[in-house]
């Protein structure tokens, strides 16, 4: 379940707010001012935070600020709640880090509905941040920053080596035979040819060194990662 922060000095608002989201499962936590808000906020365990504008003392644009700073709250989506006569602040809010902002007055029906969509991004987002990383046989595959690292050392492969190395090793035990192979590389531009397959294998080999039998020959098939 998720846990919302709203930070909300006006009392009818927040408990309207707070209502609405835990109506609709959420877990609430409140603060009335920018101090109480950020103080919580940096326990780090919200999955959102819903910022007032206006707030007395520390305004919501400094309680942004300071929360994008923070390695707690750097990636918490925030929305920002604000008036209609502050259309020059909501700019200024979503450029110290706010994910988006609603305008006061709103029914809950639209808030609910911007909480979940912010949540299903960050959610998004962290599954593919998982997937940019392979880790088998010692081998850690960043395949966001294309680095690879063997037994914690970088390692240097050429672009379609690389393409080869992360195809198989995103189904270790599967057997793909050379076409397959080169289909899987292919989009990226790298001429690669049944041939040319073997020769990359072998490279892939000599620079894995020790490690270089866990990419298997399958005869009359092709080639498959060892599985685990
Ligand atoms: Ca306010």
């Amino acid at each position: 379940m998720a846990k919302l922060l709203i930070v909300e000095d006006e009392a009818d608002i927040r408990e309207l707010i707070s209502f609405n989201l835990e109506m609709s499962g959420y877990e609430v936590e409140k603060a009335r001012d920018g101090e109480e808000g950020l103080a919580l906020a940096r326990s780090g365990e919200f999955d959102l935070i819903i910022l007032d504008l206006m707030l007395p003392g520390m305004d919501g644009i400094k309680v942004c600020t300071q929360l994008r700073k923070d390695s707690a709250t750097a990636h918490t989506p925030i929305i920002m709640l604000t008036a209609k006569s502050e259309d020059e602040d909501v700019v200024s809010g979503l450029e110290t880090g706010a994910d988006d902002y609603i305008t006061k007055p709103f029914s809950p029906r639209i808030l609910i509905a911007r909480v979940k969509a912010a949540l299903r991004r960050t959610q998004s987002e962290t599954k593919t941040d998982d997937s940019n990383i392979i880790s088998i046989h010692d081998i850690v595959i960043d395949t966001a920053r294309h680095e690879i690292h063997l037994a914690g050392e970088p390692l240097n492969l050429s672009a379609t080596e690389f393409a080869i190395l992360r195809f198989l090793a995103k189904n270790p035990g599967w057997v793909f035979s050379r076409n397959q192979i080169i289909d899987s590389v292919k989009g990226e531009d790298y001429p690669v040819t049944a041939r040319s397959v073997d020769v990359q294998v072998l490279g892939i080999r000599k620079k894995l060194g020790d490690k270089g039998n866990i990419i298997e020959t399958v005869r009359g098939i092709g080639y498959r990662m060892k599985g685990e």
